[in-house]
């Protein structure tokens, strides 16, 4: 959007640095600029708007009384759909945690700007923000709407659909797959994103019978869409915790054999972690799928620890660049970096390079000239349910 339509918010502490956002932001044409010496004002402010609210929040870290890490927090309590732009001297790896704090907080980061500001940078961000079109979410959704209970019994009625979100090979523009993504489509509250019923359900230890009962309608959707496309995969997401559980892989094996589906069309995406629990039943259930034909993906990549040890261990498939890299590289020489070093990383392990999270041409055009072998992101489409995908492929098979 254009800044002159937009209101903004400068948290930050030192007045020189607080006056520079605020004339490039003058500079920019901005409709409307309020300031905050820290996240406390900023939040008394924030309480003492009826008219104009605010769309972006210019927010840096470090500040006295109240930090940027706490302000988001109480903005993710308070459910406003305010964006926020971190302004940061950070390092990239305290950065990434802050990015999967404020995810894990509900809000929306429009992205990270380094310190000294550049008015180009800052004008490119502002032009990608778009004023949510209804409230981002049913203001009755929070992430902890539901109880363990209630998703449990969603789950046992069969209430969660996969939605899936198209993978396209960036060479040809054709679509190789997809990624499913859990819905419930709830009786009352409508579809409900995986937000409000993974955690609870990961934390509880609860999560298999979803993974099951997505894996099997994923199969399914699967072996429906392979006439027209008989080399489609569906990426199927596991939780680190349901690796512990040896059983696991002969569970999901029997799951898809039961479908008619060879195991070579689904791909099991695992997001790497520090935490491991048990590493040996986790590499036993790798293994064993891997052997069985399945295809595995390392999501997330680059957010984890222990990315090159893991990689070693266990003979992946597929290494899915996290979006939060993929979402800065236009103006953040850190997160090109880790990017392109996977793509090189993928590329000697002789592994697909899938690319999460393209939403604009630029970020296309870059990843393509990087070698990026797959590209999902809405700017290809965003998750969709089997009915709309079967479309989705009519119109981009071969
Ligand atoms: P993920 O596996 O990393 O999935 C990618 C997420 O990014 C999806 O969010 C997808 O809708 C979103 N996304 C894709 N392209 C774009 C884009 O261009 N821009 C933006 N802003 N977002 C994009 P979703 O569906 O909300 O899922 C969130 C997470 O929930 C997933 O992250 C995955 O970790 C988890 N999840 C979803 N379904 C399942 C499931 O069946 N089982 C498990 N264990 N986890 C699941
Ligand atoms: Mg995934
Ligand atoms: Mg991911």
């Amino acid at each position: 959007m254009k800044p002159e339509e937009l209101n903004f918010l400068v948290i930050e502490d030192d007045d020189f640095q607080r006056r520079m956002i605020v004339q490039m932001l003058r500079t920019l044409g901005a409709a409307e600029i309020r300031e905050a010496g820290n996240g406390r004002l900023a939040l008394e402010i924030l309480n003492g708007l009826e008219h104009k609210p605010v769309d972006i929040a210019l927010c840096d870290m470090d500040m006295p009384e109240m930090d940027g890490m706490e302000f988001m927090r109480h903005l993710g309590q308070k459910q406003e759909d305010i964006a926020i732009l971190i302004l940061s001297t950070l390092d990239r790896a305290l950065l990434t945690s802050i990015e999967t704090m404020s995810k894990a907080y509900g809000i929306s980061l429009l992205g990270v700007i380094e310190k000294p500001i550049a008015l180009k940078q800052l004008e490119l961000l502002i032009f990608k923000f778009e004023r949510p079109h209804k409230k981002r979410r049913d203001p009755i959704v929070s992430a902890d709407s539901f109880s363990l209970a209630d998703i449990l019994h969603g789950v046992s009625e069969k209430q969660f659909e996969p939605y899936f979100q198209p993978k396209v090979d960036m060479s040809t523009e054709k679509i190789v797959g997809a990624e499913a993504l859990a819905r419930w489509i709830h009786p009352d509250h409508g579809v409900i994103e995986p937000y409000a019923f993974i955690p609870l359900l990961e934390q509880n230890n609860s999560i298999d019978e979803l993974t099951f009962l997505i894996l099997e309608k994923s199969a399914a959707a699967c072996r429906l869409c392979l006439d027209k496309n008989p080399m489609l995969t569906v990426s199927v997401n596991l939780s680190l915790v349901s690796l512990n559980d040896t059983d696991l892989a002969r569970h999901i094996m029997t799951i898809v054999r039961n479908s008619g589906l060879n195991p070579r069309h689904i791909i099991l995406e695992i997001t790497e972690s520090a935490v491991m629990t048990d590493l040996a039943h986790a590499l036993e259930n790798l293994a064993r799928l891997r052997m069985h034909g399945f295809g595995l993906s390392i999501d997330d990549y680059g957010t984890g620890y222990s990315t090159m040890q893991q990689l070693t261990r266990i003979a992946f498939s597929e290494l899915k660049i996290d979006q939060s890299f993929v979402r800065n590289f236009d103006y953040n020489e850190a997160s090109r970096i880790v990017v392109e070093s996977s793509i090189d990383v993928a590329r000697k392990l002789r592994v697909k390079s899938v690319a999460e999270g393209i939403e604009t041409q630029q970020e296309w055009d870059t990843l393509k000239s990087m070698g990026c072998d797959i590209a999902q992101g809405y700017l290809v489409a965003r998750p969709m349910n089997l009915a709309a995908f079967m479309q989705f492929c009519e119109t981009h098979s071969a």
